[in-house]
């Protein structure tokens, strides 16, 4: 049937560093249903990290399949599909055959230092920055897709040959969906393309000259589309067949657009893997001096792109993953906070988690991680706090960023993300920064912003403002912690990054 009424729901699917998710959400912005998969981390050396391209888009289905059937829906039911993901990570494959010439390398990879060193040459990391936003480093796209063209067999000579197509996660699903070898569109959208180092941040167009400089054709590279319109329908033997794929956002973006930071100033902050903080700069292009990222936020339609500065952290949540899996300390994620709230404080411990090195603001490559400031006293407790802690310091020192780059004072932080269910963490949060922590309803934000990216797209919601109108707060922390015991955690925080620093040898 293609009778309009009917099409109550939006699917949003999340591919997630960690996990693929599919959810659908009702008019009111509501969860009606999820289905969700993790997938394999691949950590073939120190440093390196890969997924399988294979496994996520399998995921994917398996998850579309889970959430409609909890929904009791088919795709009659769905009026758009949105897509929101990790960023950066880099894939790769033969459009010939649909395989993937090597896994996805995932945005936490260190393996292109060299490639990196390489391109900065005697201009140094900056040199692309007034150009794509980004300092050279080896969290973005390009850089991964000259490894693998250098690195894997054949790779070069196929891509120059034009088999091969580039893509973060979000084209290679949508090349997927929409038929892949039987005519899958090729797309990606603005806030993606502005994670590859290879976009214009000005014009929005691919650089060719970077591209040059990096080895890599231009036909690889994806048509870039806005955030919001019709890219493709689903594929004829799919579960989506002929649905509007509608909606594509990188995850942060999503979840910036979900928490409906419209205004220019307006910010919020996503605890998951890693943290991102994200604040409109509105239709302005602020260059940051802070160790930022000048990005792009969302672009609706043929509407002006709107801008954001980002302080990307690498490594919050994934050390609570590495307490567990790594330190065995805890059994499962939460249980970090019992441990956490056994101890007053910290004891004087500070862990900072620089196992990609360092990202905002400091940027250095070579730190790698430390445990400092111990003593006989400190047990596993204090280390379970000093390991929530660090993801709050890490996020005071990017919110400083943000406050002289703009010259305005952030007044209060929205935030979602998996890590924003532990209280402990938002109360020292609100303490370390001295404003409050505002958590909404849903704090699935990430999906919820590609769901209104595509709704938005078919009509489905008007605007901004039936995001506006369905965001609700859920909790808010006030800071309790007075100014001169924030200023020394800070201290001391400063003093450990120190240690952290020139590590790799
Ligand atoms: P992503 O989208 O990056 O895959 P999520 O937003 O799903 O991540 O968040 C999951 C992360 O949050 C994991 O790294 C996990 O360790 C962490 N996490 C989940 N629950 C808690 C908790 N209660 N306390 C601390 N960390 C948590």
């Amino acid at each position: 049937s293609t009778d309009k009424g009917e099409k109550k729901y939006i699917l949003a699917i999340d591919q997630g560093t960690t996990s693929t998710r599919a959810i659908v959400f009702d008019h009111a912005g509501q969860i009606v249903a999820t289905g969700q998969k993790e997938h394999e981390q691949i950590f073939p050396k120190a440093g390196w990290v890969e997924h399988d391209p294979i496994e996520i888009w399998k995921n994917l289905r398996s998850v579309v399949a889970e959430a409609m059937s909890a929904a009791e829906i088919n795709r009659h039911a769905l009026a758009a599909v949105g897509i929101t993901n990790q960023r950066e990570t880099a894939v790769v494959w033969d459009k010939t055959t649909g395989e993937p010439v090597y896994n996805a390398i995932v945005w936490q990879d260190t393996r292109t230092q060299k490639i990196c060193d390489r391109l900065a040459g005697d201009e140094g990391a900056e040199k692309y920055k007034e150009r794509v936003g980004l300092p050279l480093a080896t969290y973005f796209s390009g850089p991964k897709i000259a490894w693998i063209l250098e690195n894997v067999e054949g790779a070069k000579e196929k891509a120059e040959a034009g088999d091969l197509l580039f893509g973060n996660t979000d084209s290679w699903l949508v090349w997927n969906m929409t038929g892949g070898v039987e005519g899958g569109v090729h797309v990606t959208d603005v806030t993606n393309a502005s994670r590859t180092m290879l976009m214009n941040i000005d014009t929005l167009d691919w650089n060719e000259d970077i591209a040059k400089d990096m080895g890599i054709p231009m036909s690889m590279l994806p048509e870039i589309k806005s955030s919001s319109e019709v890219y493709g329908h689903g594929r004829k033997n799919g579960l989506l067949i002929d649905t509007p794929i509608a909606g594509i956002l990188g995850d942060q973006q999503a979840a910036t657009f979900g928490q409906a930071c419209f205004e220019v100033g307006m910010a919020k902050n996503t605890y998951g893997t890693g943290n991102f903080m994200l604040i409109n700069t509105g239709e302005e292009l602020v260059h940051s001096e802070n160790g930022l990222l000048t990005t792009v936020a969302y672009k609706i339609g043929d509407s002006k792109p709107i801008y954001a500065l980002e302080g990307s952290v690498a490594v919050t949540g994934s050390l609570v993953q590495w307490v567990r899996d790594n330190l065995g300390l805890i059994t499962d994620a939460p249980e970090i906070e019992e441990l956490a709230k056994k101890v007053d404080d910290n004891g004087g411990c500070y862990i900072v988690p620089a196992f990609s090195g360092l990202f905002a603001p400091h940027w250095k490559s070579d730190a790698r991680g430390a445990i400092v400031g111990l003593t006989r006293y400190i047990t596993k407790n204090h280390i379970a706090r000093a390991a929530l802690e660090s993801t709050a310091f890490q996020s005071r020192e990017v919110l400083d960023a943000m406050n002289a780059d703009s010259g305005v004072e952030l007044t209060e932080l929205k935030v979602d993300g998996g890590m924003v269910k532990n209280e402990t963490l938002m109360q020292f949060q609100a303490d370390i920064l001295g404003v409050p922590v505002v958590r909404p309803k849903v704090i699935e934000t990430t999906a919820l912003g590609a769901a209104y990216a595509a709704g938005i797209a078919v009509g489905f919601w008007d605007g901004e403002q039936d995001v506006i109108d369905n965001w609700a707060e859920d909790k808010r922390w006030e800071p309790q912690m007075d100014e001169e015991t924030r200023a020394r955690y800070m201290r001391l925080w400063k003093k450990a990054i120190e240690r952290t620093l020139d590590w790799v040898d």
